[in-house]
Protein backbone atom coordinates (compact mmCIF):
# COMPACT_ATOMS: atom_id res chain seq x y z
CA UNK A 1 0.00 0.00 0.00
CA UNK A 2 1.01 3.73 -0.86
CA UNK A 3 1.66 6.10 2.02
CA UNK A 4 -0.56 9.02 2.36
CA UNK A 5 0.41 12.23 1.42
CA UNK A 6 3.61 11.60 -0.50
CA UNK A 7 4.77 12.77 -3.17
CA UNK A 8 5.54 10.67 -6.76
CA UNK A 9 7.04 11.37 -9.77
CA UNK A 10 6.23 8.43 -12.29
CA UNK A 11 8.16 8.76 -15.45
CA UNK A 12 6.39 6.69 -17.83
CA UNK A 13 2.90 7.01 -15.74
CA UNK A 14 1.21 6.80 -19.12
CA UNK A 15 2.50 3.74 -20.03
CA UNK A 16 1.53 -0.18 -18.75
CA UNK A 17 2.70 -0.89 -15.94
CA UNK A 18 3.29 2.73 -15.41
CA UNK A 19 -0.77 3.60 -14.93
CA UNK A 20 -1.12 0.94 -13.21
CA UNK A 21 1.67 2.22 -10.57
CA UNK A 22 0.11 5.89 -10.69
CA UNK A 23 -2.97 4.18 -9.90
CA UNK A 24 -2.14 2.26 -6.92
CA UNK A 25 0.01 5.16 -5.59
CA UNK A 26 -3.05 7.70 -5.79
CA UNK A 27 -5.25 4.81 -4.07
CA UNK A 28 -2.87 5.21 -1.22
CA UNK A 29 -3.81 8.46 -0.78
CA UNK A 30 -0.09 9.98 -2.23
CA UNK A 31 -0.12 12.68 -5.08
CA UNK A 32 1.60 11.65 -8.67
CA UNK A 33 3.09 13.43 -11.33
CA UNK A 34 3.58 11.51 -14.23
CA UNK A 35 6.07 12.30 -16.61
CA UNK A 36 5.33 10.35 -20.18
CA UNK A 37 5.89 11.55 -23.65
CA UNK A 38 3.02 9.71 -25.12
CA UNK A 39 5.12 7.75 -27.24
CA UNK A 40 4.26 4.11 -26.32
CA UNK A 41 2.15 5.40 -23.68
CA UNK A 42 -1.60 6.72 -24.13
CA UNK A 43 -4.32 9.12 -22.06
CA UNK A 44 -6.61 6.32 -22.61
CA UNK A 45 -4.23 4.62 -19.91
CA UNK A 46 -5.35 7.15 -17.05
CA UNK A 47 -8.64 7.14 -17.80
CA UNK A 48 -9.48 5.62 -14.50
CA UNK A 49 -7.54 8.39 -12.68
CA UNK A 50 -8.55 11.21 -14.86
CA UNK A 51 -9.48 14.60 -12.83
CA UNK A 52 -8.15 13.12 -9.95
CA UNK A 53 -6.86 16.83 -8.16
CA UNK A 54 -3.85 14.73 -6.71
CA UNK A 55 -2.47 13.66 -10.66
CA UNK A 56 -0.52 16.28 -12.82
CA UNK A 57 0.45 14.84 -15.96
CA UNK A 58 3.43 16.56 -17.79
CA UNK A 59 3.73 15.78 -21.41
CA UNK A 60 7.24 15.32 -22.27
CA UNK A 61 10.55 13.53 -22.47
CA UNK A 62 12.11 12.95 -19.20
CA UNK A 63 15.24 14.72 -21.12
CA UNK A 64 12.91 17.57 -22.58
CA UNK A 65 11.32 18.06 -19.18
CA UNK A 66 12.72 21.61 -17.75
CA UNK A 67 10.79 21.39 -14.57
CA UNK A 68 12.68 17.79 -14.33
CA UNK A 69 14.49 19.07 -11.07
CA UNK A 70 12.09 20.71 -9.22
CA UNK A 71 9.32 18.28 -9.25
CA UNK A 72 12.51 15.43 -8.17
CA UNK A 73 13.32 18.27 -5.56
CA UNK A 74 9.67 17.95 -4.43
CA UNK A 75 9.03 14.23 -4.33
CA UNK A 76 9.87 11.50 -1.56
CA UNK A 77 10.22 9.20 -4.36
CA UNK A 78 11.14 8.64 -7.79
CA UNK A 79 10.03 5.86 -9.76
CA UNK A 80 11.47 5.75 -13.71
CA UNK A 81 9.74 3.56 -15.63
CA UNK A 82 9.84 5.49 -18.95
CA UNK A 83 11.73 3.13 -21.72
CA UNK A 84 11.62 1.75 -24.69
CA UNK A 85 8.93 -1.17 -24.93
CA UNK A 86 9.61 -4.79 -26.00
CA UNK A 87 12.14 -6.73 -28.01
CA UNK A 88 10.44 -5.92 -31.22
CA UNK A 89 11.58 -2.08 -30.68
CA UNK A 90 14.80 -3.22 -30.02
CA UNK A 91 15.20 -5.22 -33.36
CA UNK A 92 13.27 -2.46 -35.06
CA UNK A 93 14.79 0.64 -33.62
CA UNK A 94 17.91 -0.31 -32.17
CA UNK A 95 19.07 3.36 -32.20
CA UNK A 96 16.04 4.46 -30.55
CA UNK A 97 15.70 1.82 -28.10
CA UNK A 98 19.45 2.16 -26.64
CA UNK A 99 19.15 6.09 -26.68
CA UNK A 100 15.73 6.50 -24.94
CA UNK A 101 16.73 4.33 -22.67
CA UNK A 102 20.61 5.24 -21.68
CA UNK A 103 19.29 9.31 -22.05
CA UNK A 104 16.12 8.70 -19.71
CA UNK A 105 17.66 7.28 -16.92
CA UNK A 106 20.85 9.60 -16.61
CA UNK A 107 18.66 12.32 -16.19
CA UNK A 108 16.75 11.11 -13.98
CA UNK A 109 19.47 10.03 -11.59
CA UNK A 110 21.24 13.22 -12.24
CA UNK A 111 18.26 14.85 -11.05
CA UNK A 112 17.60 12.73 -7.77
CA UNK A 113 21.41 12.86 -7.13
CA UNK A 114 20.90 16.58 -6.87
CA UNK A 115 18.21 16.36 -4.63
CA UNK A 116 18.98 13.63 -2.66
CA UNK A 117 15.63 11.67 -3.64
CA UNK A 118 15.07 7.78 -3.28
CA UNK A 119 14.58 6.42 -6.94
CA UNK A 120 13.74 3.17 -7.79
CA UNK A 121 14.77 2.06 -11.39
CA UNK A 122 13.00 -0.72 -13.66
CA UNK A 123 15.17 -2.75 -15.33
CA UNK A 124 14.00 -6.17 -17.24
CA UNK A 125 14.64 -9.80 -17.17
CA UNK A 126 16.21 -9.25 -20.39
CA UNK A 127 19.66 -8.60 -18.81
CA UNK A 128 19.83 -12.41 -17.79
CA UNK A 129 20.09 -12.75 -22.22
CA UNK A 130 20.88 -16.46 -22.49
CA UNK A 131 21.47 -18.08 -19.52
CA UNK A 132 20.41 -21.86 -19.14
CA UNK A 133 19.84 -21.43 -15.39
CA UNK A 134 16.99 -22.97 -14.12
CA UNK A 135 16.33 -20.11 -11.87
CA UNK A 136 17.90 -16.34 -11.94
CA UNK A 137 19.22 -14.72 -9.42
CA UNK A 138 19.95 -10.50 -9.12
CA UNK A 139 24.27 -11.47 -8.30
CA UNK A 140 23.82 -14.50 -10.94
CA UNK A 141 26.56 -13.79 -14.76
CA UNK A 142 24.67 -12.67 -17.53
CA UNK A 143 25.05 -13.65 -20.84
CA UNK A 144 24.22 -11.23 -23.42
CA UNK A 145 24.09 -11.89 -27.47
CA UNK A 146 26.60 -10.10 -29.78
CA UNK A 147 26.02 -6.43 -30.78
CA UNK A 148 25.45 -8.05 -34.42
CA UNK A 149 22.09 -8.78 -33.31
CA UNK A 150 20.19 -5.47 -32.89
CA UNK A 151 17.73 -7.49 -29.82
CA UNK A 152 20.44 -7.57 -27.13
CA UNK A 153 20.59 -3.58 -27.50
CA UNK A 154 17.72 -3.50 -25.33
CA UNK A 155 19.39 -5.79 -22.60
CA UNK A 156 22.29 -3.80 -23.00
CA UNK A 157 20.89 -0.53 -22.65
CA UNK A 158 19.21 -1.44 -19.46
CA UNK A 159 22.31 -3.33 -17.93
CA UNK A 160 24.07 0.13 -18.36
CA UNK A 161 21.00 1.75 -16.76
CA UNK A 162 21.87 -0.29 -13.59
CA UNK A 163 25.27 -0.10 -13.56
CA UNK A 164 24.86 3.83 -13.85
CA UNK A 165 21.96 4.22 -10.53
CA UNK A 166 25.20 1.76 -8.88
CA UNK A 167 27.51 4.37 -9.73
CA UNK A 168 25.03 6.70 -8.38
CA UNK A 169 24.81 5.26 -5.32
CA UNK A 170 28.76 4.94 -4.79
CA UNK A 171 30.21 8.06 -6.15
CA UNK A 172 27.03 10.39 -5.06
CA UNK A 173 25.28 8.37 -2.51
CA UNK A 174 21.87 8.20 -3.91
CA UNK A 175 19.53 5.79 -2.63
CA UNK A 176 18.67 3.62 -5.48
CA UNK A 177 16.92 0.72 -6.26
CA UNK A 178 16.76 -1.41 -9.08
CA UNK A 179 14.19 -3.72 -10.61
CA UNK A 180 14.20 -6.29 -12.88
CA UNK A 181 10.84 -6.87 -14.30
CA UNK A 182 9.95 -10.64 -15.99
CA UNK A 183 7.13 -11.24 -18.17
CA UNK A 184 4.69 -8.74 -16.54
CA UNK A 185 0.54 -8.79 -17.40
CA UNK A 186 -2.56 -7.30 -17.45
CA UNK A 187 -5.18 -4.77 -18.80
CA UNK A 188 -4.49 -2.45 -20.94
CA UNK A 189 -0.92 -4.13 -22.28
CA UNK A 190 -0.81 -3.65 -25.89
CA UNK A 191 -0.26 -6.23 -28.20
CA UNK A 192 1.03 -4.03 -31.25
CA UNK A 193 4.88 -4.47 -29.11
CA UNK A 194 4.95 -8.12 -29.23
CA UNK A 195 4.12 -9.24 -26.03
CA UNK A 196 2.59 -12.41 -26.08
CA UNK A 197 -0.49 -12.68 -24.02
CA UNK A 198 -2.21 -9.57 -25.06
CA UNK A 199 -1.74 -10.77 -28.72
CA UNK A 200 -3.11 -14.35 -27.79
CA UNK A 201 -6.06 -13.19 -26.06
CA UNK A 202 -7.02 -10.60 -29.11
CA UNK A 203 -6.86 -13.41 -31.33
CA UNK A 204 -8.83 -15.86 -29.12
CA UNK A 205 -11.43 -13.55 -29.15
CA UNK A 206 -11.75 -12.81 -32.57
CA UNK A 207 -11.84 -16.44 -33.37
CA UNK A 208 -7.93 -15.83 -35.32
CA UNK A 209 -5.31 -18.35 -35.05
CA UNK A 210 -2.94 -18.09 -32.15
CA UNK A 211 0.33 -17.60 -33.67
CA UNK A 212 2.75 -19.46 -31.07
CA UNK A 213 6.96 -18.81 -32.31
CA UNK A 214 9.22 -22.12 -32.66
CA UNK A 215 8.21 -25.33 -31.54
CA UNK A 216 6.42 -23.14 -28.43
CA UNK A 217 8.19 -25.28 -26.12
CA UNK A 218 9.94 -22.00 -24.82
CA UNK A 219 9.11 -21.44 -21.04
CA UNK A 220 7.99 -17.79 -19.55
CA UNK A 221 6.64 -17.32 -16.02
CA UNK A 222 4.00 -14.32 -16.44
CA UNK A 223 3.26 -11.76 -13.41
CA UNK A 224 -0.17 -9.49 -13.05
CA UNK A 225 0.69 -6.07 -13.35
CA UNK A 226 -1.01 -5.93 -9.76
CA UNK A 227 1.25 -7.81 -8.07
CA UNK A 228 4.37 -6.07 -9.50
CA UNK A 229 3.05 -2.95 -8.64
CA UNK A 230 2.85 -3.94 -5.09
CA UNK A 231 6.63 -4.94 -5.32
CA UNK A 232 7.62 -1.55 -6.55
CA UNK A 233 5.78 0.21 -3.74
CA UNK A 234 6.90 -2.17 -0.88
CA UNK A 235 10.56 -2.04 -3.17
CA UNK A 236 10.76 2.01 -2.50
CA UNK A 237 9.48 2.02 0.95
CA UNK A 238 11.87 -0.58 2.27
CA UNK A 239 15.81 0.98 3.17
CA UNK A 240 17.48 -2.30 3.08
CA UNK A 241 16.67 -2.26 -0.61
CA UNK A 242 18.67 1.14 -1.21
CA UNK A 243 21.48 -0.29 -3.81
CA UNK A 244 20.29 -3.55 -4.32
CA UNK A 245 18.85 -5.52 -7.51
CA UNK A 246 15.62 -6.97 -7.37
CA UNK A 247 13.60 -9.61 -9.73
CA UNK A 248 10.05 -8.75 -9.56
CA UNK A 249 7.93 -11.74 -11.56
CA UNK A 250 6.02 -14.66 -11.22
CA UNK A 251 7.20 -18.35 -10.49
CA UNK A 252 4.40 -20.56 -12.60
CA UNK A 253 6.36 -21.80 -15.38
CA UNK A 254 4.29 -22.61 -18.26
CA UNK A 255 5.07 -23.35 -22.31
CA UNK A 256 4.08 -20.87 -24.87
CA UNK A 257 2.37 -23.18 -26.33
CA UNK A 258 0.07 -24.33 -23.29
CA UNK A 259 -0.24 -20.55 -22.82
CA UNK A 260 -2.30 -20.53 -26.36
CA UNK A 261 -4.20 -23.41 -25.27
CA UNK A 262 -5.04 -22.05 -21.72
CA UNK A 263 -6.05 -18.87 -23.36
CA UNK A 264 -8.02 -21.04 -25.59
CA UNK A 265 -9.66 -22.96 -23.42
CA UNK A 266 -10.47 -20.67 -20.39
CA UNK A 267 -12.29 -17.70 -22.98
CA UNK A 268 -14.09 -20.86 -24.26
CA UNK A 269 -12.80 -19.45 -27.66
CA UNK A 270 -13.04 -21.54 -31.31
CA UNK A 271 -9.58 -19.81 -32.39
CA UNK A 272 -6.98 -22.54 -33.26
CA UNK A 273 -3.02 -22.90 -32.47
CA UNK A 274 -0.72 -22.49 -34.92
CA UNK A 275 2.92 -23.19 -34.72
CA UNK A 276 5.16 -20.17 -36.79
CA UNK A 277 8.75 -20.83 -37.74
CA UNK A 278 11.01 -18.08 -35.97
CA UNK A 279 12.45 -16.89 -39.12
CA UNK A 280 8.45 -15.84 -40.21
CA UNK A 281 8.13 -13.99 -36.70
CA UNK A 282 11.11 -11.80 -36.41
CA UNK A 283 14.19 -11.17 -38.84
CA UNK A 284 16.36 -13.75 -39.87
CA UNK A 285 18.97 -14.65 -36.69
CA UNK A 286 16.62 -13.63 -33.53
CA UNK A 287 17.65 -15.63 -30.80
CA UNK A 288 14.49 -16.31 -28.31
CA UNK A 289 14.95 -17.71 -24.75
CA UNK A 290 14.06 -21.02 -24.21
CA UNK A 291 13.12 -20.15 -20.17
CA UNK A 292 13.17 -17.52 -17.80
CA UNK A 293 12.28 -18.26 -14.21
CA UNK A 294 13.01 -15.50 -11.47
CA UNK A 295 14.16 -16.07 -8.03
CA UNK A 296 12.17 -14.05 -5.73
CA UNK A 297 13.78 -15.12 -2.22
CA UNK A 298 15.50 -11.66 -2.37
CA UNK A 299 12.22 -9.75 -3.22
CA UNK A 300 10.74 -11.51 -0.25
CA UNK A 301 13.15 -11.43 2.17
CA UNK A 302 13.47 -7.82 2.31
CA UNK A 303 9.37 -6.46 1.39
CA UNK A 304 7.53 -10.10 2.78
CA UNK A 305 5.98 -9.52 -0.58
CA UNK A 306 5.92 -12.36 -3.54
CA UNK A 307 3.66 -12.13 -6.48
CA UNK A 308 0.68 -14.21 -5.62
CA UNK A 309 -1.45 -14.67 -8.66
CA UNK A 310 -2.21 -18.03 -10.66
CA UNK A 311 -1.60 -18.11 -14.19
CA UNK A 312 -5.29 -19.19 -14.68
CA UNK A 313 -6.57 -16.15 -12.48
CA UNK A 314 -3.80 -13.94 -14.76
CA UNK A 315 -5.03 -15.06 -17.95
CA UNK A 316 -8.59 -14.20 -16.51
CA UNK A 317 -7.99 -11.12 -15.23
CA UNK A 318 -5.84 -9.93 -18.30
CA UNK A 319 -9.36 -10.99 -20.84
CA UNK A 320 -11.39 -8.94 -18.58
CA UNK A 321 -9.81 -5.72 -18.99
N1 LIG B 1 5.55 -15.19 -28.72
C1 LIG B 1 4.69 -15.97 -29.49
N2 LIG B 1 3.71 -15.35 -30.22
C2 LIG B 1 3.55 -13.97 -30.21
C3 LIG B 1 4.43 -13.19 -29.42
C4 LIG B 1 5.42 -13.84 -28.69
O1 LIG B 1 4.80 -17.20 -29.51
O2 LIG B 1 2.64 -13.47 -30.89
C5 LIG B 1 6.58 -15.87 -27.90
C6 LIG B 1 7.97 -15.26 -27.96
O3 LIG B 1 8.73 -15.78 -29.03
C7 LIG B 1 8.53 -15.65 -26.60
C8 LIG B 1 7.32 -15.62 -25.68
O4 LIG B 1 6.18 -15.73 -26.55
O5 LIG B 1 9.04 -16.97 -26.63
C9 LIG B 1 7.18 -14.35 -24.86
O6 LIG B 1 7.26 -13.24 -25.74
P1 LIG B 1 7.11 -11.74 -25.24
O7 LIG B 1 7.48 -10.85 -26.39
O8 LIG B 1 5.77 -11.54 -24.63
O9 LIG B 1 8.16 -11.60 -24.08
P2 LIG B 1 9.73 -11.97 -23.99
O10 LIG B 1 10.19 -12.56 -25.28
O11 LIG B 1 10.38 -10.68 -23.67
O12 LIG B 1 9.78 -12.96 -22.88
Amino acid sequence: MASKNQNYVVTGGAGFVGSHLVEALLGGGGSVTVIDDLSTGALANLRGVEGEPRLRLVTSKVTACRDLPEMVREADVVFHLAAAVGVEMAVNEPRRTIETNLDETEAVLRAASEAGVPVVITSSSEVYGKSQKEEFSESDDLLIGPPHLARWSYACSKLMDEFLALAYAKERGLPVTITRLFNTVGARQNGSYGMVLPRFIGAAREGRRLRVYGDGEQTRCFCHVSDTVEALIRLAQAPAARGEVFNIGGTEEVTIRCLAESVVRLLGSSSVVDLVPYDEAYAPGFEDMRRRRPSVEKLARVTGFRPQRTLEEIIRRTAEG
